[in-house]
């Protein structure tokens, strides 16, 4: 049996420590899959400029990119193997499918890869791989990325794409985790959701232009991509579940989302 496809909402770093419904799901979510032979990442917190790139790094170190955090945020460490050989894969399917892609030989595990991994798999023994999000790329472009990389599947790859549903940042205004959700913020979510459900893949890479508040739930896309990865990699006519929905700190919707062919 193919491994579903994921999309994952990493939330705030604090997801790592501090207990809400979304880290109890995550917490429960590894045990409900066959284990994978190896995990591929695409956060977003990896972009790069003029193409994909991919991680070889045999032994990822675990990357603190956020600032002002609590000392034992930093100090969780995520001490995964590297995966080079998969990720030497997906450079390879990648080309074949016309993207120029990097190769770095030291890059790390970015906080949208080992918060919800050390939640999901906190022994840290499965062999885990990063792929970049190519900068400015269009929704298209990315499930595209995604087609590219589904095959991967059926070696036993579990691919995740780790984002946030909505993420305006700007908009957080300092209150608690469970802070009232304005609907600006619901509404779309909602909007994607129902989507998601009736595999309305054309209004979904048009979210842009046609999902309502899109661009101040996202004014960058780089937190939203990794969802076109994750639904590309399942394939044509991939069947999304809404795995888990909830909200934090009022502007993050933390949903989950498998996807099947
Ligand atoms: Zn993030």
């Amino acid at each position: 049996m193919n491994l579903p496809t994921l999309f994952l909402s990493h939330g705030a770093p604090l997801l790592a420590l501090d207990d809400s419904p979304a880290r109890r799901f995550l917490l429960g979510l590894g045990k409900t899959l066959p284990r994978p032979k190896a995990i591929l990442v695409v956060s977003a917190h990896w972009e790069t400029l003029g193409g994909v790139a991919v991680s070889l790094a045999t032994r990822p170190e675990t990357i603190h990119d956020f600032g002002g955090f609590p000392a034992a945020l930093y100090r969780l460490q995520y001490p995964a193997p590297g995966a080079p050989e998969l990720a030497e894969r997906a450079a390879s399917l990648l080309e074949a499918a016309g993207f120029a892609v990097q190769r770095s030989a030291t890059r790390g595990l970015d906080h949208g890869a080992w918060v919800p991994l050390s939640l999901m798999y906190p022994d840290a023994d499965i062999p885990t791989a990063q792929v970049s999000l190519p900068r400015g790329a269009s929704p298209a472009e990315h499930e595209r990325m995604g087609r590219a990389l589904g095959i991967l599947r059926e070696e036993g790859v579990l691919i995740i794409g780790s984002g946030s549903l909505t993420h305006n940042l700007n908009e957080f205004n300092g209150g608690p985790i469970d802070a009232a959700v304005p609907s600006w913020v619901s509404d779309f979510a909602e909007w994607m959701n129902l989507q998601l459900s009736d595999r309305q893949r054309g209004a979904l890479l048009d979210y842009r232009a046609q999902a309502p508040f899109a661009a101040r739930n996202h004014p960058s896309e780089e937190h939203l991509s990794p969802l076109f990865v994750a639904m590309g990699a399942a394939g044509e006519g991939a069947k999304a579940e809404r795995l888990h929905g909830s909200y934090q700190y009022r502007v993050l919707a933390m949903d989950m989302v498998s996807f099947t062919s």
